[in-house]
């Protein structure tokens, strides 16, 4: 059997297959996947045409019309292939995809159609030797189409050489193979000129095309290996994080506990006194570990949001200071505090925040700094009733390498672990001050060297309020005094402990408390008839919850005291939830002493 029939027919099934599964499985639509589409289908007719062309190689003598005509098709086939082919490397290799360019699309269509219009206006020679088992054809047209081929071949080349970094990406596999097998395939035609391979060689092609380039199956697997090493990576994070937060809890539990059964023991009021302030300050560290913990749930849930009200950012600033100073005890640090004595008396923004974004940055310097200063220093822009707060921290502490500044604002990292060993500290300060700061859209600057020190430079823009304004919260302030005294409160709540707390909180104001320890014991007491101001209810109680409790409460005719849930449940989204099942309102635990007044002051004030 003549080469021109036998090779073209043993790569026919594979074209075939290589269709069949490459439409029926589906695609995914991007430039590659429609160039390998019109690729495949050209394939095949080049196959065919070279299948013909021996036909036409047997009537060339009677029909060299129709014959010219054929084996001409079969010499554009292999111009547009290998085109095609060269559109098909430069896109895997570039941003800018050719084919998305319209005008770039209609010159190559124009270039195509000059080139066919040359092809079957130039002359073909049909060699014809040892009876038909050799045919091969020459002339001028056929040198063109070496010549169209070539300069695409060189253009591959000028883009592997560019792309020489990515080589090694599979996507490059047709075009070393193109260059590998193309090269064989035309030594050996040159040698046997009975022997025609290319076809086929193009057909293999495209059958390894197929696995490098997206298809389903392949970017399933892809996205299944991605997402579990993703997986992977977010459980040892979790697995770090969690040791890492066992070990944070438990030193400021460690002081509660210790000092706590110390008390006990002591006698000495002065010291039982100085040993209660350190076990506050423990508290507060470990309030600090929980409210971090649900600052990263709230923007992990994307509900971390900017509350803004008037205050006075002196007063933040002083408070700031005042908690450094603390903090700073006595490690021989220099605390420099310079802050604009232009600063506006009142700023509309979120000021628990920007207290915590500089408290943060403050803290960060006074761990990280062995000796030598903390530096605080707060200018202000003015312009068209907005402040610019420009605060700056500045330590002469340990300093972060520069490759680690980039990942300074990631949760749960932490630098130079083995220098780090005994400071505190859980990865996540920074990433919430990140989110908090992009939440307000202002902006933060590192500069650091490592081993000299850190500047961490914020800017945020807060509204000016004007003085009318001033003068409405000067009257309000008036009116801020809490008038509870003999008021009645029940507190419901299956900790006895918690009760205490909540019980002790509320005489200081003078209040009245009843103390129940279930939901049961207060729809009894409510259904026999005992009156209340307020009633404060936890929600994770044992057989019937808060929110159950409640329910059973508005059924009781007449009953319309106001409820707040007081409750530890306090992750991002649980104020609303509770809000939605009807609670007056929302206090967490522990009781934040401004916040219990926010609610005396709404639900129990003399009216
Ligand atoms: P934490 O301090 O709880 O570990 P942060 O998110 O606040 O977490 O900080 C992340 C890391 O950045 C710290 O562990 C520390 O390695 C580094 N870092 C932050 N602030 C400073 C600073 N002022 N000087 C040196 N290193 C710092």
């Amino acid at each position: 059997m003549s080469s021109g029939i036998f090779f073209p027919l043993c790569a026919m099934p594979f074209s075939i297959l290589m269709i069949i599964i490459f439409f029926k499985k589906g695609y995914i639509k991007n430039s590659e996947t429609k160039i390998y589409k019109i690729l495949l289908i050209l394939n095949y007719f080049g196959l065919l045409i070279e299948m013909l062309c021996t036909l036409a190689a047997l009537i060339y003598n009677k029909y060299s019309i129709f014959s010219n005509f054929i084996l001409k098709s079969y010499l554009i086939y292999l111009q547009i292939w290998t085109l095609l082919f060269t559109i098909y490397i430069y896109n895997i290799s570039s941003e800018k995809k050719i084919g998305q360019n319209k005008k770039l699309k209609k010159i190559l269509l124009i270039l195509i159609i000059i080139c066919c219009i040359i092809t079957y206006i130039l002359p073909i020679e049909l060699i014809i030797k040892d009876n038909f088992q050799t045919r091969y054809t020459t002339g001028l047209c056929v040198n063109f189409t070496y010549f169209i081929c070539s300069i695409m071949i060189i253009i591959i080349f000028i883009i592997l050489i560019k792309n020489y970094k990515n080589i090694l990406n599979k996507k490059y596999i047709p075009a070393f193979i193109f260059f590998v097998l193309g090269t064989i395939a035309v030594v050996i035609q040159n040698i046997f000129p009975q022997l025609l391979l290319i076809t086929y060689v193009e057909t293999l092609i495209c059958v390894l095309m197929y696995f490098t380039i997206e298809n389903p199956d392949l970017k399933m697997i892809e996205q299944l290996n991605i997402a579990k090493s993703q997986a992977e990576k977010a459980n040892n994070a979790k697995t770090d994080f969690l040791s890492n937060m066992s070990h944070e809890i438990r030193t400021p539990l460690n002081a509660i506990d210790g000092f706590s059964q110390l008390i006990l023991e002591e006698d000495d009021i002065k010291v039982i006194k100085d040993e209660a302030r350190d076990i506050i300050a423990a508290s507060q560290n470990l309030l600090e570990i929980v409210n971090g913990i649900l600052d990263i749930s709230k923007i992990e849930a994307n509900k971390l949001e900017i509350v803004n009200t008037i205050y006075e950012p002196s007063k933040i600033f002083d408070e700031l200071v005042k908690l450094t100073k603390a903090r700073i005890g006595d490690k021989p640090l220099d605390f420099r505090v310079s802050i604009d004595k232009d600063i506006p008396d009142y700023l509309n923004g979120d000021y628990v925040r920007v207290k915590q974004i500089v408290l943060n940055l403050l803290t960060n310097a006074v761990k990280y700094t062995k000796e030598g200063f903390v530096e605080l220093k707060v200018s202000t822009v003015k312009k068209n009733g907005v402040c610019r707060l420009i605060i700056s921290v500045k330590d002469s502490g340990i300093g972060i390498k520069k490759d680690n500044i980039d990942k300074l604002f990631t949760k749960f990292e932490r630098f130079d672990l083995e220098k780090n060993m005994t400071i505190e500290g859980t990865g996540l300060g920074l990433a919430i001050t990140k989110k908090l700061i992009d939440l307000m859209h202002g902006n933060i600057v590192v500069d650091s060297i490592y081993g000299e020190g850190s500047t961490f430079t914020v800017a945020l823009d807060q509204k000016i309020v004007n003085k009318e304004k001033k003068e409405e919260i000067k009257e309000k302030k008036v009116s801020k005094t809490i008038a509870v005294k003999g008021k009645k409160v029940l507190i419901v709540d299956d900790n006895l402990i918690n009760l205490k707390v909540a019980a002790r909180l509320l005489s200081t104001y003078k209040i009245t408390t009843e103390e129940v320890s279930s939901g049961f014991d207060c729809l009894k007491k409510i259904e026999e008839g005992n009156n209340y101001d307020l009633i404060l209810m936890d929600d994770m109680m044992p057989k019937m919850s808060g929110v159950e409790t409640f329910k059973k409460l508005q059924e009781i005719e007449g009953f319309n005291t106001p409820v707040i849930a007081l409750t530890a449940n306090a992750i991002a989204g649980m104020k609303e939830k509770y809000l939605k099942s009807g609670f007056n309102d929302y206090l967490s635990k522990p009781i934040d002493k401004g916040e219990l007044e926010r609610i005396l002051r709404k639900y129990l004030n003399a009216k």
